[in-house]
């Protein structure tokens, strides 16, 4: 599977249905500006390991580059350019003054100590800082990065540069000018999504939910879900999942996971395959893991009435089309999952100007935009009679035309 194709399909898909004008279409078929690099760590044992990082820098027409760093043994050069072409896509539909990027690296970040993370973590800032900064490029988590990783590597960019705003890094811990609310804004985001969404399904008020993923996006969608009166009937981490139909209680599934290393031998639960679980009876399935989830090979089988996509990239487009002629509604990533970028953003400004918001006052605002912009996908896939992807590309793109046009052709 190559992301990037599938990315650019999208956007093929979703100009044929809106067209664009040539010249944003040259401007999109390629990031502005990628580089790799060898990061040296010194290991626990004093060897030396080479590491190989990403940054791709897609589009700057709206904005600073703007995007998270993925730690995953699966992470290369081409995943990062497609999610640095969603963030792009993301950053413009939300309409927030930020253009879109990407970083990496490949690493299974369980096999370090947690002094290696940070020497690794400390490593890609060193290898990518003079391409950084609040009004260049601001990098946040991903997969596998955390708050406490990005204190490190706001600190380590504060050193190499003097700039100790806190400003070039987003999604960082409260105690090094974190936003309150960032932690829960991706799962925060997409439960607003769904709502606003909700009866325009045709959904009842209390749902029958899936998550696939226990990171910090899919362990914070099964409890917002559950804390609003829904049932989260199955969840999962990489290694499997359980499944019960009475429900289940992600704090509880949480802390077991901490203290097992894995849901093997939950109590009270079935274990069931990955991929077993994303074909359950449900109404809402919350693929909250990685790309290339939801193909070719099981879209048919998919029981769920909505996809909610808080991974980036879950549904290949083959997917795309079997679930909306099936009348699966699947509400795109760079809707559902936009409340990360959303709250970075916030953060981003908070840090510039020096000021606290209250967690209320970060939510609400990311509230009124996600549900504003909902309705703008929605309404959008009705006049054009098409699924939601296009139409929040549809939407995205139009904000990116107004920002091509402030460029004069020389
Ligand atoms: N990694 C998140 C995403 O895929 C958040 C990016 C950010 O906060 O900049 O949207």
């Amino acid at each position: 599977m190559n992301a990037f194709d599938e990315a650019q399909k999208q956007l093929d898909r979703a100009i044929a249905a809106s067209p664009i004008t040539e010249d944003l279409h040259k401007r999109l078929l390629k990031p502005e500006r990628e580089v790799t690099v060898s990061i040296p760590v010194t290991m626990d044992d004093g060897t030396l390991r080479m590491f190989e990082g990403y940054r791709v820098q897609y589009s700057s027409l709206r904005g600073p580059y703007k995007g998270g760093v993925r730690f995953h043994s699966q992470t290369d050069i081409n995943e990062v350019r497609a999610l640095a072409f969603w963030m792009t896509m993301k950053c413009a539909l939300a309409g927030i003054p930020m253009g879109g990027g990407k970083g990496g690296i490949t690493v299974d970040p369980r096999e370090l100590s947690a002094a290696e993370v940070e020497r690794l973590s400390r490593g890609w800032v060193r290898a990518f800082y003079t391409l950084l900064g609040p009004d260049q490029d601001i990098p946040a988590p991903d997969v596998n990065t955390t708050p406490e990783i990005m204190c490190w590597m706001s600190e380590e960019y504060a050193k190499l540069t003097g700039d100790t705003r806190n400003a070039a890094f987003t999604g960082k811990a409260l105690i090094c000018g974190g936003s309150e609310g960032r932690g829960a804004a991706t799962s925060a985001g997409g439960f607003y999504v769904f709502e606003a969404l909700r009866s325009r399904i045709g959904l009842p008020d209390k749902t029958v939910v899936v998550v696939q993923g226990m990171g910090n996006v899919g362990g914070g969608t099964a409890k917002i879900f559950v804390e609003h009166g829904h049932t989260v009937v199955a969840m999962s981490d990489s290694k499997g999942g359980i499944y019960s139909e009475s429900g289940l209680d992600p704090a509880e599934v949480e802390k077991y996971k901490k203290e097992n290393g894995s849901l093997k031998g939950f109590p009270n639960a079935e274990q069931i395959p990955n991929e077993k679980l994303l074909e359950l009876s449900c109404d809402v399935l919350v693929p909250a893991a990685l790309e290339n989830q939801i193909t070719k090979g099981n879209a048919k089988n998919i029981k769920a009435k909505v996809v909610l996509e808080l991974a980036n990239g879950p549904t290949t487009t083959e997917a795309d089309d079997i679930l909306f002629e099936r009348g699966v509604v699947v509400v795109p990533d760079i809707l559902a999952n936009a409340g990360g970028v959303v709250v970075s953003t916030y953060e981003w400004e908070q840090n510039l100007k020096n000021e606290h918001w209250s967690e209320k006052d970060v939510l609400d605002k990311l509230r009124e935009l996600l549900e504003r912009e909902a309705k703008n996908v929605w309404e959008r896939s009705k006049k054009l009679k098409t699924d939601l992807r296009r139409a929040a590309f549809a939407l995205a793109l139009e904000r990116l035309e107004e920002a091509s046009r402030q460029f004069i052709r020389r």
